[in-house]
Parts: C-alpha cells; sequence; structure tokens
C-alpha cells in the first residue's frame, strides 16, 4: 500500500504580478504630463499608439524581452562550406521585438518622414513617449533602433545628395523586411572617452576611401549603415585630425564589404543584442561632411543617442517603481500590507522621487529640442546642455532605482524569471556607453564654459517659474534662489578649468536637481489649474529637501509629514493644491 503524500501548500500570500498591466494606461504621471507638454492634435491621434504598446509591455513583449535576454546572438564566422560568412544570428524572439520597434511603430523613422499615420514627422514628445514605453520590457533593442534614428538624422544634416540617394530610403523604408539598420563604430582600444587617440585610418580611393583598423566596442555589430569615424592618412593629431565616414554592410554591387565581426562581447545586459569587435581591412567607405569636422559632426549622432539613453534609463525607473508599488500594495508581512508600513513607504517614496525627476526633465527636453530643431536659439542652447546632465544624472539614478526596487520583491528580485534582475544588469550599461558620468559631467561643464548654455537654461527656467500660477510665494522665492545658486556653481566649476573637473558631478547634479524642482513646480502649478492636482508641486518640495538642502546626518526624521506625503503620492489619487500649500512653505 502507497502512503498518500501531503497535499502540496499553496501559498495564500504569492508574488504579485503585473502581467496583464497596461503600463500607459497606468501611469497617471506620464498622461499628466503629455496634457502639458504634447499638443491636443498629436495626443489625440497618437494615444492609441500609446496604449497599444503600454499593453504590450504587460504581455508579448516581456516575454519576448526575457527570452530575447536568455539566448543572446550567436556570431557564425563561416558557413558550413568553409566560406567566410559573418553572420550574426538573432533570436526570433529579438526579430520579433525588432519587427515591433522598426516596423509597427515606426520608432526608428518617425522623426524624419510621416508615421503612424500622421501627416507629417512625429513630434520629439511622442516619439520619446514610445521609448519610455517600450524600455520598460525591453532595453537592448533600443540602442539599434536609436543609433538608426540618430544616423539617419546625422546623414540628413551632414550628407552630400549622392550618399542620401543611396542610402536614406532603406533607412526610411515602411517596410520592416527591406529596412535598414544603423550602427556607429567610434570606440577603439585606445580610444574610448579619449576619442583623440583614434589610431583607424582612411586612405583615399577614387571618389571614396579605404578603411584600416580595429574598431573595440560595435554594437548591432552586423548593421546595415554604419558611422566610422577614422584619420585620414596625413590627417592631424586630435579629434580635428578625424573624418567621418559612411561604410556599409554591403557594397553598391551586393558584395560584402571588406570588414568582419571577429567576435561578439559576453555582456552583462543587453545580452539581446550584439555589440561585436570589427577589424577593417580596407573597407569602403564615403565621407560625410567635412573631412576634418568628423568628431563635430559625430556628435549629433553621440547627443541623440545620450537623450535616448537617459528616457530609457527614465523608462526602466518607470518599470521598477511599478513592479515595487504593485509588490508593496498585494503581499504582506507582519499582518500588513507592505505598502502600510512606515518604513516601506520611505523606500518607496526614494524610489519616486528620481523616476518622477527623470520623466519631466526628459520631456521637458524633447521639446527644447523640437524648438531647437525650429532653430530657437534658448532650444538650441538648452538642448545642449540638458542632453548630458540627464545622460549622467538619470542613467547614474536609474542604476540605483533598479537596484532598490529589486529589494522590494524580495528573493524573488534576485531571480531572473521576474524583470527587476534584469532592468538592473541593464541600467548599468546606461552609465557607460555613449560617454561614461564623468565624461557626460564633463560635457555640462563644457556646455557653460563655451556656450553660456547654463544661462540661457537659468533665464528660460526662471520665466517659467515667474509665469505658473498658484506657486506659493515662499516656495516660489525658495526655488529661484535654489536655480540661482546651482547656476553659480555650475559657471564657477566651468571657469576653474583642470581645478573644476572634480567638482563636475557635484555641480552637474546640483543643476540638475534644481532645474527639475522647478520644472516639477511649474508643471504642478499647471496641473493644478488644469485637473485639480498638485502633486508634481508636492514632488518639487521634497527635491529641494531631499536633494537640495538636506545636509545633516542626524537630523530626525520628521515622520508625520513623511506619513502625509506618502499617503498622497503612493496613491493616483487627485491632491488640490489647498492641501498641500502649507506643506509648501520653508521648514
Ligand atoms: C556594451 C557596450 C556597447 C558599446 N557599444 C558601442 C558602439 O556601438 N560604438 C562605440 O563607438 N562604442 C561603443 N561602446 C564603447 C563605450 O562608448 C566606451 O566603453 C565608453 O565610452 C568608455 O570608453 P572606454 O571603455 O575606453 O573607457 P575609458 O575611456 O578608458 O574610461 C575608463 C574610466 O576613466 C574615466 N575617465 C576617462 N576620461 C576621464 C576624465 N577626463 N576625467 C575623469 N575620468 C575620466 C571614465 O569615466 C571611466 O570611468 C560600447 C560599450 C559597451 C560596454
Amino acid at each position: 500500500m502507497t502512503t498518500p503524500s501531503p497535499p502540496r501548500r499553496v501559498s495564500t500570500n504569492p508574488q504579485p504580478e503585473t502581467r496583464g498591466m497596461n503600463f500607459f494606461d497606468a501611469d497617471t504621471a506620464l498622461q499628466s504630463l503629455l496634457s502639458l507638454y504634447l499638443p491636443a492634435a498629436d495626443r489625440d491621434h497618437l494615444t492609441p499608439h500609446f496604449h497599444k504598446l503600454g499593453a504590450l509591455v504587460g504581455d508579448r513583449l516581456d516575454d519576448l524581452a526575457c527570452t530575447a535576454d536568455r539566448n543572446p546572438p550567436v556570431l557564425h564566422v563561416r558557413n558550413r562550406q568553409g566560406h567566410d560568412a559573418d553572420r550574426v544570428e538573432k533570436h526570433p524572439a529579438y526579430v520579433e521585438m525588432e519587427r515591433f520597434a522598426f516596423g509597427e511603430f515606426e520608432m526608428s523613422a518617425m522623426s524624419h518622414r510621416p508615421a503612424l499615420g500622421w501627416p507629417e514627422p512625429i513630434h520629439h514628445v511622442a516619439k520619446y513617449t514610445l521609448q519610455y514605453l517600450f524600455a520598460q520590457s525591453e532595453f537592448g533593442l533600443l540602442c539599434p533602433m536609436s543609433m538608426t534614428d540618430s544616423l539617419t538624422r546625422t546623414l540628413i544634416r551632414y550628407a552630400d545628395q549622392s550618399l542620401l540617394d543611396r542610402y536614406l530610403p532603406a533607412l526610411l523604408a515602411e517596410d520592416f523586411e527591406s529596412a535598414a539598420q544603423g550602427a556607429m563604430f567610434m570606440t577603439e582600444q585606445d580610444a574610448g572617452s579619449d576619442v583623440g587617440e583614434t589610431v583607424t585610418t582612411a586612405v583615399r580611393d577614387g571618389d571614396a576611401w579605404r578603411l584600416f583598423g580595429d574598431k573595440w566596442f560595435c554594437s548591432n555589430a552586423d548593421a546595415d549603415v554604419v558611422l566610422v569615424l577614422a584619420r585620414p592618412e596625413g590627417g592631424g593629431e586630435g579629434t580635428r585630425g578625424l573624418g567621418l565616414f559612411l561604410m556599409p554592410r554591403l557594397l553598391p554591387d551586393g558584395s560584402p564589404n571588406r570588414y568582419r565581426i571577429v567576435r561578439l562581447k559576453d555582456k552583462l545586459g543587453t545580452r539581446s543584442m550584439a555589440s561585436g569587435e570589427i577589424t577593417l581591412e580596407g573597407a569602403s567607405a564615403w565621407l560625410v561632411g567635412d573631412l576634418d569636422r568628423g568628431f563635430v559632426q559625430i556628435a549629433e549622432m553621440v547627443n541623440q543617442s545620450r537623450l535616448s539613453n537617459a528616457v530609457r534609463a527614465a523608462g526602466m525607473m518607470r518599470r521598477s517603481l511599478h513592479e515595487a508599488l504593485c509588490v508593496s500594495r498585494n503581499r504582506k508581512a507582519f499582518g500588513s500590507n507592505l505598502i502600510d508600513l512606515p518604513l516601506m513607504q520611505r523606500q518607496l517614496l526614494k524610489l519616486l522621487l528620481p523616476t518622477e525627476q527623470a520623466l519631466s526633465l526628459c520631456l521637458f527636453t524633447a521639446v527644447a529640442l523640437r524648438r531647437a530643431d525650429e532653430g530657437d536659439e534658448t532650444g538650441m542652447k538648452m538642448r545642449r546642455i540638458l542632453t548630458p546632465l540627464l545622460k549622467f544624472r538619470v542613467c547614474r539614478d536609474a542604476r540605483k532605482v533598479t537596484g532598490d526596487a529589486m529589494e522590494v520583491r524580495g528573493g524573488c528580485g534576485y531571480i531572473e524569471e521576474w524583470i527587476e534582475a534584469r532592468l538592473v544588469r541593464d541600467s548599468h550599461l546606461g552609465s557607460i556607453w555613449e560617454g561614461t558620468s564623468n565624461i557626460t559631467a564633463l560635457d555640462v561643464l563644457r556646455a557653460a564654459k563655451r556656450e553660456e548654455a547654463h544661462v540661457w537654461l537659468r533665464k528660460e527656467l526662471s520665466a517659467n517659474l515667474a509665469a505658473a500660477h498658484g506657486i506659493p510665494e515662499e516656495f516660489r522665492v525658495e526655488l529661484s534662489g535654489l536655480l540661482d545658486r546651482a547656476v553659480d556653481l555650475v559657471a564657477r566649476t566651468a571657469a576653474a578649468g583642470r581645478t573644476g573637473e572634480r567638482s563636475a558631478r557635484q555641480a552637474a547634479s546640483a543643476l540638475f536637481h534644481a532645474a527639475s524642482a522647478v520644472v516639477m513646480a511649474v508643471e504642478g502649478a499647471a496641473l493644478a489649474e488644469e485637473k485639480g492636482d498638485a502633486r508634481r508641486l508636492l514632488m518639487a518640495k521634497l527635491v529641494v529637501e531631499q536633494k537640495l538642502t538636506a545636509s545633516d546626518p542626524f537630523m530626525e526624521i520628521d515622520v508625520d509629514t513623511e506619513a502625509a506625503d506618502a499617503e498622497w503620492l503612493l496613491s493616483d489619487a487627485s491632491i488640490p493644491l489647498g492641501d498641500v500649500s502649507t506643506r509648501l512653505k520653508k521648514r
């Protein structure tokens, strides 16, 4: 007789799931801000697309991203007959994600031609909204998508008509099967941050050039069209001696170009996407723009990618926050839902604040970029300084937010079948590629020193603050003073040359926090007037208290105030301006 086995115990407190959630519908902050930043007609037309992508994040896209992460691309250097093949085999899950990004949502082409049924290129705010949503499932693929977008922009700006005629149609193709993808090969073993050390050479060959050298980090390694930095023979030293070249994967006659993918990198994150090492063996390439302005011209592509990186980091933080809120609202410990425990509330507010700062400044910068593209000088200057500022601080914050959100899920957060572990792995890359944190913080100082961009930013933010209705006067004065101090710190640090470099990150962080507090306060005032919700004013106050004025580690927490803040901010209910007005006074 067999002994009956005891029934398996089923958990009464299982891990909460966000599966099935629509990540656009659930993002009330994003929806409110779109009402401020995206014109109504664009918003009405594009909201169904946001809604559709938000549903995919909670469902199919999440599955694909998880599968692609576990099945990284494979390099086949030869075919079975022994001929050089150099083929990157991508997992079908990755290819299906490509279909969504490049095909269905037209994300790489939407800034350069009509897309998504809209008669003209899509507003930058809408483009970055789609990237922000997509990144909540998949980060890696957005690198090729963004490089294709920014390469196209750079070509349109600098390439001659014959190159545009040859390559633009494929880069902008509506049909996914025939669409080309882009990449950027700059980095060499001795030339990463210090691009001026580039040794790849370009030798003239009739109206084309031949490239020789080794590129050490090449994401989207098998891209169809690549921009490469190389030093023309006899070119000067440093970045001034560098030219920018368009190198196609296939030559105009259809034969493979003369370069090899030597191996693929075994990466911590973005495992779905192929980053490789490439040897250039006399590859044919065509000059883009002026021969001695290669570095300046590639900066256009790098800057676009930097902004996209910040937006993706903002998306990863939002996903982390959604997961953390879902867990803490639905999981119990010590007889309570986690969200009702004071210390958990404190941690959740710490996840929420950088997430909201990032969203506000990303959308604000998308508008600045649009103004810049329309020729507005304030837009150009603001875009110049905000791009490295966001890349530096938002990507840095994402590493912490994703890590802390992982802890909110407890042990399961560390297990790869939940998304938190992948978010932690992916988020770290944002701070390294396209310029490390040190390099982007130094670029903030460069923008101040060479273009006085900090002065233009202050002028615009001060004007916005002065024009906003409903910000209590005491808080307005406090914000204005903090903005002045941050801008002055950037100015002094930038003027101090090599000595000032030591303070670059401190100054950039101060400017990021002051700028985000002002932007959030202005948004909060507008939303209080429009929808009766002053929550972003309260968030601006928290930025001031926690990021700009708190310094004493022995200061006791004002527990009643924090409990009230948590009750307001951890729910989606509107907060009337009258209720937070007292809170906005100086403590
Ligand atoms: C997964 C992945 C994919 C990539 N894809 C691409 C790609 O597609 N195309 C491409 O061109 N590159 C790519 N890169 C390369 C990436 O942009 C570089 O790794 C990055 O710019 C840093 O360069 P480096 O690795 O040579 O580090 P280094 O330049 O050697 O930097 C090392 C450290 O020194 C610091 N440092 C450098 N200069 C200063 C300074 N003046 N002051 C203070 N600190 C400083 C840096 O902040 C960093 O912490 C990729 C990298 C990775 C990891």
